[in-house]
């Protein structure tokens, strides 16, 4: 391809991307705060700057992934100048708010803008799996989705830039709380024995399989009403069992009393008899 893209910040997971950009054949120019980073680049044909303005001047497309939102402010803000009339590409992980900070100073600047949130440890970029939200200027995306494709599969939310990072940590939320749930069941049947990995291969094909409910609640979720016949109630939905035989135990109940919380505010709203996707509303409306 013929565009200069120049990728700045090679901590684990800039290096992937700019990786995978080299070994497609895009004329890469690399820069990273300190320095030895960029060597293994280098061997692979990429271009290293010695200056984080060298590399912005050498780049139509710039990429930057950083540590955090202030890393990337401490890169950008001294080269607004030399940033304008270029395209940003900003994969670092920032907080909805953050992106949309962002994407406001290089409106100012005059900086074509992309927020992306990256779903893939690097180990996984540019292989099965991987893939990399997107929100803030469709142009952008659309423009340059090719190179893009490259990191994994590409996903595009919308014109404001806060969007893929929600997505992004929405996800997140149902993944870390799943995992709580699954390091829960090993500690409970830890005492009889069971190993953690023992525990992981029961649990991997039981969770999956209940990954199904997700369609039947979101559509008495869409639907607005709870009411709906053939669901699960949430008086039968009772973690009581559970918390009994985790403290008995000598367990932390904190991962499941905190669903049984959920549901039993909506109990106590008279909604026992309503479907279990009613917590929904425990968690819009904190007690
Ligand atoms: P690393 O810790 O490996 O790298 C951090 C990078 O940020 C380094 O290049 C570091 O430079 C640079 N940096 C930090 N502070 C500054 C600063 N003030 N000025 C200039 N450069 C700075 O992190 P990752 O590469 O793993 O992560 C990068 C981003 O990607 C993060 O936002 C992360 O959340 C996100 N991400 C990472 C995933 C992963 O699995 N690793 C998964 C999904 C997203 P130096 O080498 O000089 O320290």
């Amino acid at each position: 391809s013929d565009v200069q893209v120049s990728v700045l910040g090679l901590g684990a997971m800039g290096s992937a991307l700019a990786g995978a950009l080299v070994k497609a054949g895009y004329a890469t120019t690399v820069w990273n705060r300190s320095p030895g980073k960029a060597d293994g680049l280098v061997t692979l044909g990429a271009k290293a700057a010695t200056t984080s303005g060298d590399a912005v001047r050498a780049g139509r497309l710039v990429i930057v992934c950083l540590l955090d939102h202030a890393s990337v402010h401490e890169v950008l803000d001294p080269l607004s100048d030399e940033l304008a009339g270029r395209t940003l590409i900003n994969v670092t992980t920032t907080s909805p708010a953050q992106s949309r900070e962002l994407a406001a100073w290089a409106a100012r600047a005059g900086v074509a803008y992309l927020d992306g949130g990256v779903m893939a440890v690097p180990q996984m970029i540019g292989g099965p799996g991987a893939s990399v939200l997107y929100s803030g200027s469709a142009e952008v995306f659309h423009q340059h989705k090719p190179l893009l494709d490259l990191w994994g599969t590409s996903a595009y939310f919308g014109e404001d830039a806060g969007l893929a990072s929600l997505y992004d940590l929405a996800l997140l939320s149902g993944m870390y709380v799943m995992f709580a749930g699954f390091m829960h069941g090993a500690a409970m049947v830890a005492p009889a024995g069971v190993t953690a990995g023992e525990f992981a291969a029961m649990a991997a094909p039981w969770l999956t399989a209940m990954t199904g409910a997700f369609q039947g609640f979101a559509a008495v979720i869409d639907g607005g009403d709870y009411t709906v016949e053939g669901q699960q109630s949430l008086e039968f939905s009772n973690l009581g069992d559970i918390l009994a035989a985790s403290s008995e135990q000598g367990l932390s109940t904190e991962v499941v009393a905190t669903v049984q919380r959920l549901i039993q505010r909506q109990i106590d709203a008279g909604h026992g008899q309503e479907g279990f996707a009613r917590i929904f509303e425990s968690i819009r409306q904190p007690g």
